[in-house]
């Protein structure tokens, strides 16, 4: 098994830190990226500013790497956007592993599904004893790559939820996919911006990214008057999340921005909105529905910032034990899920909780965290720390808990949306702080 390389997907700030992390236990290593570069899903949002400053967002082992080449390691302090973190961080640290004989990071590689060599799920015998073994499409076409243990850090990006309210695209949403876009376009970007100026834009969710695209917004309108906002918020009220209160000062910022914006004449607010129904009038413009029969007429784009949801097909041989509502590793579920404990504390964890009945197999990073919200860079570096520890026969370090992570007030509680009670979710100024700290 040990001629194989450990092969990790995706080249993220968490597949290249596990590259790192493998690469520093003297582990030969394949990185799988579908993207052409370093950050493919990052920079797609690269014109965002991250809430996290510099010292949260890399990797302690990965630096020791940079180091010895000529990086500059960027101001602690400071904030950077997506493409700032490319450029001064995942591009170089992708270099610096290939420049290594251990790491071979394989671009334009798209992994379409892992399984034990020669068994499919249900073949018992011998199980242990095979290599994995992970599809690949390739500009030249498939082709197969051999691992000892297999890394799952492809994150989410590429699976945005739908704006339907059942989890699945509302009738009309495909149809009119050409107005309607998942993510944050950049609106700094004239070319995008045009599509939006002057136009009646609804905005579906309520999170980070939402209050993003709010103030994006906001700027826009500032030069494009003509502009109007509906935003559709699935729970009785919105919350901005902690504010002043926020340990994560970038994200509490943002959400009183987002707070302003939302109070002003531009936006009209639609709450208990669950999308059912996309359609076409007569004037090309769209009509939403929502399940209480609200409607919102004269739509011209929509923007869908509803979360995100893990890509489990690639992995429909694998053997997974994940929780039925989080599709999270089981274990990892009740320390993350914003329906049990949204202002609860999550502990450092790592390949103990990340373990999966495919022994070898782990998942890290955004991904492991299924449908919640509130992964943080730093949870996913001290995941893939402890679980590349235990790839390597380290138990003792793979059982450690090396991390502290800052308190940091998080936004969760989309489970009880339509519990008046909940209000605008933990994220309420005057609610208790999703706390991500204390150890073990
Ligand atoms: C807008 C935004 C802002 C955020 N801000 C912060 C912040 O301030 N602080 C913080 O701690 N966290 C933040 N996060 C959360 C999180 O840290 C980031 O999303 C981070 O990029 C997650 O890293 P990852 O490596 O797990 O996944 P990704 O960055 O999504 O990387 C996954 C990689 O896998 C590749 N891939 C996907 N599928 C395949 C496949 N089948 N085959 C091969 N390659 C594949 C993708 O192309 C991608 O390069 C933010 C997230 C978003 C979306």
């Amino acid at each position: 098994m040990q001629q194989h390389p450990l092969v990790i997907i995706g080249a993220g700030p968490i597949g290249l830190a596990a590259a790192a992390h493998a690469h520093a236990r003297g582990r030969s290593v394949v990185v799988l990226e579908q993207g052409a570069d370093a950050g493919a899903a990052v920079s797609e949002w690269g014109h965002v500013r991250l809430f996290s400053p510099w010292a949260e967002l890399v990797d302690p082992v990965a630096a020791d790497l940079l180091r010895s080449s000529d990086w500059t390691a960027p101001a602690e302090r400071a904030h950077p956007t997506g493409s700032d973190w490319i450029a001064d961080y995942l591009a170089p640290l992708a270099a610096a592993l290939t420049a290594t004989a251990k790491v071979d990071i394989r671009f334009g590689h798209r992994v379409t599904g892992v399984a034990r060599q020669g068994r499919d799920l249900m073949v018992q015998a011998g199980r242990e004893e095979e290599p994995f073994v992970l599809h690949v499409d390739t500009a030249s076409g498939p082709t197969v790559v051999v691992a000892s243990a297999v890394i799952d850090a492809s994150g989410t990006w590429g699976s945005p939820n739908p704006l339907g309210t059942d989890g699945y695209a509302a009738p009309g949403e495909r149809e009119h996919a050409d107005r309607i876009t998942y993510g944050m376009p950049d609106l700094a970007d004239p070319a995008i911006a045009a599509r939006y100026a002057g136009r009646h834009v609804a905005v579906a969710g309520t999170g980070a990214s939402a209050q993003n695209v709010l103030v994006a917004l906001g700027r826009l309108a500032a030069t494009s008057p003509e502009t109007s906002v509906s935003w559709l918020v699935r729970r009785p009220d919105a919350g901005f999340g902690g504010g002043d209160n926020d340990q994560l000062v970038e994200r509490g910022a943002l959400g009183k921005r987002a707070e302003k914006v939302a109070s002003s004449g531009l936006v009209e607010r639609r709450t208990t909105f669950r999308t059912t129904a996309v359609a076409a009038r007569e004037d090309g413009r769209l009509r939403l529905t929502s399940a209480d029969g609200q409607v919102v007429v004269g739509v011209d784009e929509v923007i869908v910032v509803t979360g995100f949801r893990p890509d489990l097909a690639i992995l429909s041989e694998v053997r997974l034990d994940l929780d039925p509502v989080l599709q999270s590793p089981r274990q990892l579920a009740p320390l993350i899920d914003p329906n049990v404990h949204s202002c609860g504390t999550v502990y450092p964890h790592g390949a103990a909780e990340l373990a999966q009945p495919e022994q070898g197999f782990y998942l890290a990073g955004m991904k492991s965290y299924g449908r919640a919200p509130s992964f943080l860079t730093l949870t996913g570096f001290e995941q893939v720390r402890s679980i590349v520890a235990e790839i390597a026969g380290d138990h003792e370090a793979a059982a450690r808990v090396d991390l502290v992570l800052p308190e940091s007030g998080v936004c969760g509680g989309s489970g009880a949306f339509d519990d008046a009670a909940a209000g605008g979710g933990c994220c309420a100024p005057e609610s208790e702080l999703f706390t991500i700290s204390s150890p073990r």
